[in-house]
């Protein structure tokens, strides 16, 4: 079972404490139930029940604190936090959120050499608080550089903080709020703690309606001493990227976890009803999209799974998750997307009900996308990986699935963001090539006509300035990465052959896809345009493979699992 079953978790770890963390949030929820978790969610009720949940069970001191900050039981782990997530989505994005802003908080403090503010979190840690990661600003979104927060020296050496941040998620209650600013001085970035009960941190108020409080606050004449500085300059702008680099990609797990919920529910209803004498689930198109949205959420997970493994096996010499990263970030989350609107145009009605869970994944699910970088951003991320990947592999020690309890240190010492263009990647030929499966193949073989267009017909000086057209190449470049993650780990969790297969068949479709959308491009030449049209090619069909997904896999699981009520 690939999917995660709260009732049947079978995960392995290798202590005890770690499947505690799981079963014990599993069993909060199951317990809370769903009327209550929908009450809760319709009303924007602030979830002091689950932060009191987390505080009693030190959830978050065992899942944030790094090795030797803390207590015996607290390591960084991304093999166990990739659960953790997973399940905090499968209940609500809002209970993974106040998770998610902890985590980017404490980016800056963990990569700090601040040892007093070290000491002092993981005590709150371990005192049930939460934090926040003072980032955004509302005239400024993406635009990093324009930051206004301004911090200024005074006759004592010490500074005033002046200026307002926006969608600064727990910034109501949070006890230390990682805030960007810049040094009015100098004009560098800085990175300092704030507390949001200090008496000059004006919260001022919440900028959605949800259990989340996403806080736009102002610092106004804020006292900060060189005690409360984590970062300076490049470190400042370094320490800010690669937070996000680290949150990120939780952003996939809470995808999957949202898309799962969301599963076990509608093919539970479409099963049971019953139209014209026959189950929904016997319609044709009912049982395509479902398998659809099945493979999509299969393929999400191991993709997402095996970029942990890069992510655990990072160092200096080896930086290829900063290209998987973002490739959870914008593929995993886009992917959860096409994963509930296969699933809606099926359940229909059913899919509005304010008691199911499917109406708030249905409103949660496009969140994702937008969060921690835009599609857009990352895909523009994504591409500068491109020519080193296709034209360049280097031979690099293979990756095992990372499931030990080891502490990834890498993550919070992950130094400059620069030489994006200078990372190599294995061949992504060789697990191409141990499968043997007719849409792989026909997948490979697109690959290829693409791999010919970019040398044949590469994208001229104005396409490249371009980030319309560069996002239409970027969209396929990122399916191949998609690709080669899901097989590698396919291999590793042994996934059954016709399962993979079936994968591969939604893979050639969305290939052709994004080929007719490049074609389609004001500027695209007529070289690229033929190469597009190569691009386009139809999944080999095999019915009795088909057949066998839906009965052994997919409709296998109407009766698998319901939340408590
Ligand atoms: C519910 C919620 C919670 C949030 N929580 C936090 C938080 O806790 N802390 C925090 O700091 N922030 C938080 N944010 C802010 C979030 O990270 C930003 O919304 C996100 O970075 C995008 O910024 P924006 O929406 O203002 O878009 P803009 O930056 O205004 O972007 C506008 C458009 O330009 C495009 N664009 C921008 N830059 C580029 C580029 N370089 N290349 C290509 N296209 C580009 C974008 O794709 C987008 O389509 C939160 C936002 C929300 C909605």
């Amino acid at each position: 079972m690939i999917l995660l079953q709260p009732r049947k978790h079978d995960r392995k770890y290798p202590d005890e404490r770690s499947r505690e963390v799981m079963l014990r949030t599993i069993d909060f929820f199951e317990q809370k139930g769903k009327r209550r978790l929908k009450a809760d969610d319709h009303a924007a009720v602030w979830y002091a029940d689950f932060l009191e949940f987390v505080r009693e069970e030190r959830l978050f001191a065992t899942m944030c604190t790094p090795a030797g900050e803390g207590a015996e039981d607290a390591r960084w782990d991304t093999w166990r936090i990739c659960e953790f997530a997973e399940i905090l989505g499968f209940y609500g994005l809002q209970y993974w959120y106040t998770w998610q802003v902890s985590v980017l908080g404490l980016g800056p403090i963990w990569m700090s050499d601040n040892a007093e503010v070290k000491r002092k979190t993981a005590q709150l840690l371990e005192d049930g608080a939460i934090f926040a990661f003072g980032l955004s600003e509302k005239a400024h979104g993406a635009d990093l550089y324009s930051s206004e927060m301004t911090l200024t020296r005074q006759q004592d050496g010490s500074y005033r903080a002046n200026g307002r941040k926006y969608y600064i998620g727990n910034g109501n209650r949070a006890a230390l709020v990682s805030t960007f600013g810049k040094l009015a001085d100098t004009g560098e970035y800085c990175f300092f703690v704030v507390n949001s009960e200090h008496p000059n941190y004006t919260c001022v108020k919440n900028v959605v309606h949800s259990q989340n409080y996403v806080s736009e606050f102002e610092l106004r004449d804020y006292p900060v001493g060189e005690g409360d500085i984590l970062h300076r300059g490049d470190e400042a702008w370094n320490a800010a990227l690669n937070t996000v680099n680290i949150g990120k990609f939780n952003l996939g797990w809470a995808s999957i976890g949202i898309c799962t919920h969301a599963f076990y529910e509608a093919i539970h209803h479409a099963a049971h009803r019953t139209l014209y004498g026959m189950q929904v689930t016997d319609f044709p198109h009912a049982k395509a999209l479902f398998t659809d949205a099945y493979a999509r959420l299969v393929a999400m997970k191991l993709v997402a799974l095996r970029a942990a493994d890069y992510m655990r096996s990072a160092s200096p010499e080896d930086r290829r998750y900063l290209l998987y990263n973002p490739v959870v970030k914008m593929k995993v989350t886009t992917q959860g997307e096409d994963v509930i609107n296969h699933m809606w145009d099926v359940i229909a009605a059913k899919g509005f009900e304010k008691d199911t869970y499917f109406e708030a994944a249905a409103r949660d699910i496009r969140a994702l996308p937008k969060l921690e970088g835009t599609v857009h951003v990352n895909i523009a991320l994504i591409v500068k990986f491109m020519a080193n990947y296709f034209f360049a592999p280097a031979e690099l020690a293979a990756v095992p699935r990372r499931d030990d309890p080891s502490n990834d240190d890498f993550l919070f010492d992950q130094g400059p963001t620069r030489g994006l263009g200078k990372i190599r990647f294995h061949d992504p030929g060789e697990v191409f090539a141990r499968f043997d499966l007719p849409n792989v193949r026909l997948f490979w073989e697109q690959t290829g006509v693409f791999k010919a267009m970019l040398t044949e017909g590469p994208p001229d000086e104005g396409q490249r300035k371009d980030i319309d057209f560069l996002l239409a190449v970027g969209e396929i470049f990122t399916l191949v990465v998609y690709a080669q993650l899901l097989l590698e780990n396919a291999e590793i969790y042994e996934v059954d052959r016709g399962l993979v297969d079936q994968i591969f068949d939604v893979l050639v479709r969305d290939f052709s896809r994004f080929a007719v959308q490049l074609h389609g491009k004001p500027s695209s030449t007529e070289t690229q345009m033929d190469h597009c049209l190569r691009m386009i090619r139809k999944p080999v069909v095999d019915e009795a493979r088909t057949e066998r997904v839906w009965t052994e896999h997919v409709h296998a699981l109407r009766d698998e699992y319901e939340m408590n009520p």
